[in-house]
């Protein structure tokens, strides 16, 4: 039996959790689906990522608002990823905040992405007709953008820190309660999407950038947030753990004159163990493999589109 493409035959709800990971700062969770966050200014608030369309991104404001009623004026995008990105119309925010590299990305490759994504995972398109267009950002940065949060809150400082799951993520950290919103950057209990990704990058300057950070409480993209600074560092390892045997076992059968499926098949024994039952897994393999092979042969990463999806869904696990 063919395995169902992508995560199109994983269509259950997920638990959506509002977690307090500080004071005045908010994390939702999905077993395993994206997760967002908010941090509280003295009279605004900074919101983390925009869920994948404004009817689930409103739900998440909901919830929200049984913390607080302060308005969202910033919304910061980790990157330009359609689940991250295209619920932002409802957060009604003054200022998008993203990497200027996102910026470019979006551009390039956003249009495409939204298609990608919404046939991948079809249970987050929910509401998806409601998606008026790309979002833009409205405020860009190259490495450094500090938030002031106002009163004797401290700062909300965003940072690239290298190239990684895109080459234009950014990470939030408040330094004040070491807390870190990490985005696709770390995923702690989630197999890895690396198919944008520069790997060799990631698991070397870019993850070491992101542990010096030394935060003691990070929310991932996916699965579950790390609440001391032990847990942290564990779910860091993890994701370099999950992207160095990916890469590596790649590296090993093209060297040795095995063809991309035997690759693939190679890394998913690899990885099944440990990882096998966690979120995504079957999805990522495929798509991680092909831009693994592509990195190897020294390519950036080729634009997804949906014949592209199909076609190297179908060649590798045919
Ligand atoms: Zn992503």
């Amino acid at each position: 039996m063919s395995k169902p493409f992508a995560s199109s035959g994983d269509t259950a709800a997920k638990t959506e959790t509002l977690e307090v990971i500080g004071d005045g700062i908010w994390a939702l969770t999905a077993e395993g689906d994206p997760n967002v966050g908010a941090i509280e200014g003295e009279d605004f608030i900074v919101a983390f990522d925009a869920l994948a369309t404004p009817p689930m991104a409103r739900r998440w404001l909901e919830k929200l608002r049984t913390q607080t009623e302060k308005p969202v004026k910033y919304l910061v995008l980790s990157h330009y990823h359609a689940v991250r990105a295209l619920g932002a119309a409802a957060f009604e925010a003054e200022e998008i905040v993203a990497s200027a590299e996102t910026e470019r990305l979006v551009g390039e490759r956003g249009k495409e992405d939204w298609d990608v994504e919404f046939g991948r995972m079809p249970r987050l398109a929910e509401g998806s007709e409601e998606v008026a267009g790309l979002t833009w950002p409205t405020k860009t940065f190259e490495q450094h953008y500090s938030i002031d949060l106002g009163g004797k809150r401290g700062t909300v400082e965003l940072s690239w820190l290298g190239n990684g799951h895109t080459s234009g993520d950014i990470v939030a950290y408040v330094p004040a309660q070491k807390v870190l919103f990490a985005g696709d950057l770390v995923e702690n209990g989630s197999a890895v999407y690396t198919g944008d990704a520069y790997h060799r990058d990631w698991i070397t300057t870019t993850l070491d950038n992101v542990a010096a950070l030394d935060a003691e409480v990070l929310v991932g993209g996916r699965g579950r947030i790390a609440q001391t600074r032990e847990e942290c560092a564990r779910a860091i390892e993890l994701t370099r753990d999950f992207i160095g045997r990916l890469f590596t076992t790649v590296e090993k059968v093209k060297n040795s004159g095995g063809s991309i499926k035997d690759a693939y098949q190679a890394a998913r024994s690899e990885l099944l163990a440990e990882y096998g039952k966690m979120p995504v897994f079957e999805h990522a393999m495929v798509f991680d493999v092909q831009r693994a092979w592509d990195e190897l042969n020294g390519e950036p990463p080729a634009i997804w589109t949906v014949d592209r999806d199909h076609e190297v869904w179908n060649r590798l696990t045919s």
